[in-house]
């Protein structure tokens, strides 16, 4: 059965690298019928931030790709934070000393420095690995009653794996297809830390092979790793998952991965959620659908010109395969446009009942069938629903104020006057909608020989302060016969 898992460490915001990654990870399991697991990797204790787990959470539940097992779903291999399984590590640690993959160390911060500093001054870099480590303090260079004496003696030591010397490494990876390593230029990553947790290397390995994951799908960022977790897995002798690593995200302008920093200096938020005091793309007034539609396509393609996805649509096309080896760009403007799109998707009925929302904190209350008639006049303009206030205040008052120059340029000696007549004209409609008032007044404007340029444009900044809005006769029709001529009078008075 297909296993994955999304394993962020849970340092702060999860960033749209993070989601993304968690996105193509929940795909996969679901395309293929299997388990979408999430795991904290909470080891690094220097870097845990407080409410980073719960944010992520939300996160993943916000964009409607909650996860099969974690924290709180048990599903069999909990627990699924790795500072709840610390105790674990250590003994796996241990086998790969006992089978002579990894070996003691017990140089100390300073040591170590000062072989950089020496390496350095010689116009070299230090690496640990078989070019010096017999010059180095570990259980390789000192006799047995030597590390025997000094563990004893309760000395800090980490364990250290030791890689193969002159070895072509063929590593394989479900995107790049397969990539060659000269292990030289492997250095003895630390397996083990003297505080007795292990690093993200072993936790990582150790829980993606007691937890069966079947495959490894994570952000580029980690292909440095994957020659050391293949050698891990042959270490132990176990069965490797399939790896496939992500696309980068690029910056929207310019060379180089999206930072955090582009966030702010595009005036657009990274963050899916609120984090502190970023603004989100929840609170920027993005649909998760939208999140969802714009994320897929980071470094996926259908192989066809679709760009609207439902997350059904996404599980039924997606495959490894169609996920791209290059860069991705990250293009602000084309998340907005997603958003348009799926607003328009969206019913008047679901738009009506989140622009309410917004309304109530004005202060406005209006009947729910009003809303939805708004909003379904107004929404083809419309990118976000936090746009809908600016193209529809109208509807819920009266101008508060005259757009100046439409002032300047449509208000005539004689305007008062065709007001007045246009409200007296209107007084006598009957059914006072849409079609109906452009018929009276039409056929008003037709019989008096006055212009369509005399009333219209006049009347338009009477109703709406402005030049703006959908066709002028609706607009009338919905905020009734009584608001539409008090609104003439008050412009005229
Ligand atoms: N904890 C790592 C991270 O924060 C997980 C990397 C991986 O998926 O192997 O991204």
């Amino acid at each position: 059965k297909v296993r994955v898992r999304f394993a962020p460490s849970p340092t702060g915001p999860l960033h749209i690298g993070g989601l993304r990654t968690a996105l193509f990870n929940y795909l996969f399991a679901k395309k293929n019928g299997g388990d979408f697991v999430l795991r904290i990797e909470d080891t690094d204790q220097n870097r845990f931030v407080e409410g980073a787990e719960d944010y992520i959470i939300e996160a993943l539940n916000w964009c409607g790709i909650p996860f099969d097992e974690g924290p709180g779903k048990e599903g069999g291999f909990g627990p699924y934070r790795q500072s709840e399984r610390k105790q674990l590590y250590k003994s796996y640690a241990l086998e790969l000393v006992q089978k002579g993959k990894a070996y003691y160390a017990f140089d100390t911060a300073d040591a170590l420095d000062q072989h950089r500093k020496d390496h350095e001054a010689k116009g070299k870099t230090f690496i640990y690995n078989w070019h010096n480590r017999l010059k180095l303090a570990n259980s390789l260079s000192l006799t047995n009653e030597e590390v025997k004496a000094k563990i004893a003696a309760g000395e800090d030591y980490v364990i250290r794996f030791k890689s193969p010397e002159n070895e072509e490494l063929l590593l394989q990876d479900s995107i790049r297809g397969e990539i060659k390593i000269d292990s030289n230029i492997l250095d003895d990553k630390v397996l083990f830390k003297s505080d007795g947790m292990p690093t993200y290397h072993l936790a990582n390995i150790v829980d993606d092979h007691l937890m069966q994951i079947t495959h490894v799908i994570r952000g580029e960022e980690w292909l440095p790793s994957l020659a050391l977790h293949t050698l891990l897995y042959d270490a132990f002798g176990w069965d490797a998952p399939q790896f496939a690593h992500l696309p980068l995200i690029m910056k929207p302008v310019g060379k180089g991965k999206l930072s955090k920093r582009d966030g702010e200096k595009g005036g657009f938020p990274v963050f899916p959620l609120t984090w502190n005091q970023s603004e989100g793309y929840r609170e920027a007034g993005f649909f998760p659908e939208a999140v969802v539609n714009f994320l897929a396509l980071l470094g996926w393609n259908p192989g066809t010109e679709q760009e609207i996805f439902t997350l059904e649509e996404l599980i039924g096309s997606f495959t490894l395969e169609r996920v791209n080896k290059s860069g991705a760009r990250f293009d602000p403007e084309k998340n907005n446009w997603y958003n348009q799109q799926w607003l328009q998707i969206k019913t008047d009925d679901e738009l009506a009942e989140i622009y309410a929302v917004e309304l109530q904190k004005k202060g406005i209350s209006a009947e729910s069938g009003y809303i939805v008639q708004v909003v379904s006049s107004i929404k083809e303009r419309a990118n976000f629903v936090k746009d809908f206030w600016a193209l529809s205040d109208y509807f819920f008052q009266s101008p508060t104020s005259y757009n100046e120059k439409a002032v300047k340029k449509q208000w005539k000696e004689d305007t008062p006057e065709i007001m007045q007549q246009v409200a007296e004209v209107l007084q006598d409609i009957e059914e006072f909608e849409s079609s109906k008032i452009e018929e009276t007044v039409k056929a008003w404007i037709a019989e008096k020989e006055l212009s369509f340029g005399k009333v219209m444009p006049p009347l338009r900044l009477v109703i709406v302060g402005d030049m703006k809005g959908p066709h002028l006769f609706d607009i009338m029709a919905l905020i009734g016969k009584a608001e539409s001529i008090g609104r003439i009078k008050a412009a005229i008075d």
